[in-house]
């Protein structure tokens, strides 16, 4: 098995003003599970198929262990893909599916039977091996196209969101069953989605990518914890980390009777931030005019306006769903101040 290193890797599509990947530096551990994550654009997909090599690198280098593949051809790179339409052959079975790679690459009968016999085991997918894809359901075809990654032995896993077909139990269910097989198997995989829950929940670490700029790399707590600009600490949390610009004083800056510190030559503003889940009602702090409230159970989620020297801010705060505030009223949130987030110029986080 083998790490994945992306050095400078830029693509730029004919005709685009920008570079779809700009740059791009990460270094892929031996067996990690690397999730590459962001809104609609921002280069996820291209650089997974840049690793698989379906799209050409215009700059920098790609190695899969020592070996630097960038001009080398998607099948003599050792990887095995997974789409999110599955690209099943409706008029095989389920074994001549997982098999047909290794037929292509002329294993031999009994390896390719043994081999499709054991990833079906560890899928479990033994009973359903004599069906064709319209036999089985949307979680079962995803197992197959998982299978079909799994029996080819790769070096590395790639992944474009597998999960995206799938209804919303199925999919919760699905990423754990692959999160913990791919444990099992400690083959390097780089898995591509733009739901940042499925990138928390399932990566050991997750990229950040947006407008084709690596944002931030890190292990989910620390991207949840100490997001490293203002577009990650909005991009990872639901629902988003409140920001707001604040101007600072000599005090520094000051919210719901709590003064945060803010280190000398930040400008006259910085951008604070805080969690829905770091605020709690109180008796006096941030005054909030409720305009709307979510209930989920245990928890409930308020929305409303607050005004800070005069200027209106949006807000959100988590707080008991058991006592909810009505829509309507006036209530007072306080931060807590050991969980807020200062950001300065560019967004850049400021300690
Ligand atoms: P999504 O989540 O919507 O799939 P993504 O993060 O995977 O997005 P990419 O598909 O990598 O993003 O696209 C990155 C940028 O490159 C986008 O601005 C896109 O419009 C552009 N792009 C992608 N493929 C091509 C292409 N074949 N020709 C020109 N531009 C392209």
């Amino acid at each position: 098995m083998a790490g994945v290193t992306y050095d400078a890797v830029t693509r730029r599509y004919p005709g685009s003003p920008r570079a779809a990947v700009d740059a791009l530096d990460l270094e892929i551990a031996d067996g990690e599970f690397l999730v590459l994550v962001g809104p609609s654009g921002c280069g996820k997909t291209t650089s997974l198929r840049m690793l698989a090599g379906l799209e050409g690198v215009d700059d920098g280098h790609i190695r899969i262990g020592d070996r630097d593949v960038t001009g080398v051809a998607p099948k003599e790179r050792d990887i095995a893909m997974v789409f999110q339409n599955y690209a099943l052959y409706p008029h095989m079975t389920v074994a001549d599916n997982m098999g047909f790679a290794l037929k292509m690459a002329g294993v031999p009968k009994a390896e390719i039977t043994g081999r499709v016999a054991e990833a079906a085991r560890i899928l479990d997918l033994e009973q359903y091996l004599g069906r064709r894809p319209k036999a089985l359901s949307g979680g079962q075809r995803q197992r197959v196209a998982m299978g079909r990654a799994i029996v080819r032995q790769p070096q590395v896993f790639l992944m474009d969101e597998p999960l995206s077909n799938l209804d919303a139990k199925l999919r919760v269910q699905t990423r754990t069953q692959i999160a913990s097989l791919q444990r099992r198997l400690g083959v390097t995989t780089v898995y591509v989605t733009h739901d940042q829950v499925e990138a928390m929940t399932m990566g050991d670490r997750v990229a950040v990518l947006r407008d084709g700029v690596l944002q931030q790399c890190a292990a989910p707590g620390e991207l949840y914890q100490r997001p490293a600009n203002a577009f990650v600490a909005g991009f990872i949390g639901s629902p988003a980390m409140n920001l707001l610009s604040l101007p600072v004083t000599a005090d520094g800056v000051r919210l719901g009777g709590v003064d945060v510190a803010v280190p000398r030559g930040a400008g006259d503003a910085v951008t604070l931030g805080v969690r829905p889940e770091d605020l709690h009602l109180a008796d006096d702090g941030i005054p909030l005019e409720i305009d709307l409230v979510e209930e989920l159970g245990a928890d409930a989620y308020v929305y409303g306006r607050t005004r800070v020297d005069g200027v209106e801010h949006p807000m959100v705060a988590r707080v008991d769903g058991r006592r909810p505030p009505a829509r309507g009223a006036g209530v007072h949130l306080a931060p807590d101040p050991e969980r807020v987030h200062l950001f300065g110029a560019g967004g850049r986080r400021l300690d």
